[in-house]
């Protein structure tokens, strides 16, 4: 489902060039669960965000679902990013003052997505909080505030999810919740993508690639997949 062929990132500063992505080849098969690795600084957001359609490379090439991203333009690649693929942040990114239903519904409401208030609550129960829909983050633990944010990511039903470190402001306790909610996404078909840290949060991922200095040291598939 995705193929991306010696994709590179180089960001210009000033007179300085950073290569953020060197050469970066690989392919995630339908429903694969990946955990990306490596230090600070190793390019990890930088493939993210290529993944994600939020940027584009330098050079190489990048197929999602049959689409030569590297050959789109910007309102091509937000209707692909918008339809296909949703975002889970490690601080949540939750608007303050709208309850939790709310939050899934605007960007629905925006994009003129009929339907929305039901859509919202159905993706509300689909990570097990129904009952909190009227209650705003600051109402909300850190672990229902992530729920919120996987709901949001969900409600367009789409099939890749990207989590930039989804665990890292939460307990471990918290964390494997989290983990349990993205592995029954995963179940029910969804390939989700995640940045971490933490052992114990790539432990739940099938696959786990390593990144260093802009380079991918190692592409590991831990686990074949069981449907
Ligand atoms: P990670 O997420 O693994 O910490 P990043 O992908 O954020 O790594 O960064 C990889 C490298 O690219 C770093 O050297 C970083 O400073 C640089 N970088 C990231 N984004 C930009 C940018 N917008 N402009 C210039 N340099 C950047
Ligand atoms: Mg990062």
């Amino acid at each position: 489902m995705i193929d991306v062929l010696n994709l590179c990132k180089t960001y210009q500063l000033g007179n300085v060039e950073v290569s953020a992505l060197k050469n970066a080849t690989f392919s995630f098969a339908r429903g694969d669960f990946v955990a990306i690795m490596g230090p600070s600084g190793s390019g990890k957001s930088t493939l993210m965000n290529l993944l994600g359609c939020l940027d584009l490379p330098t050079s190489g090439t990048y197929r999602l679902e049959g689409h030569d991203i590297q050959d789109l333009k910007p309102d091509q690649l937000a209707v692909v990013r918008n339809k296909r693929i949703g975002f889970v942040f490690q601080n949540f990114n939750l608007l303050p003052r709208a309850s939790a239903l709310e939050n899934i519904e605007l960007p629905l409401l925006y994009g003129r997505v009929p339907d929305a208030s039901r859509k919202a609550m159905s993706a509300l129960d689909r990570v097990g909080l129904a009952e909190r829909a009227r209650h705003n983050p600051a109402e909300l633990s850190g672990g229902e505030r992530q729920r919120v944010a996987i709901a949001r990511a969900i409600v367009n039903q789409p099939s890749l999810i990207l989590a930039d470190e989804p665990t890292g402001n939460l307990d471990s306790k918290t964390g494997e919740e989290i983990m349990n909610i993205f592995t029954q996404l995963n179940r029910d078909g969804v390939m989700v993508l995640l940045v971490t840290h933490e052992k114990e949060i790539a432990q739940y991922a099938r696959h786990i690639l390593l990144m260093r200095d802009g380079r991918i040291i190692k592409n590991a598939v831990i686990a074949e997949m069981t449907s």
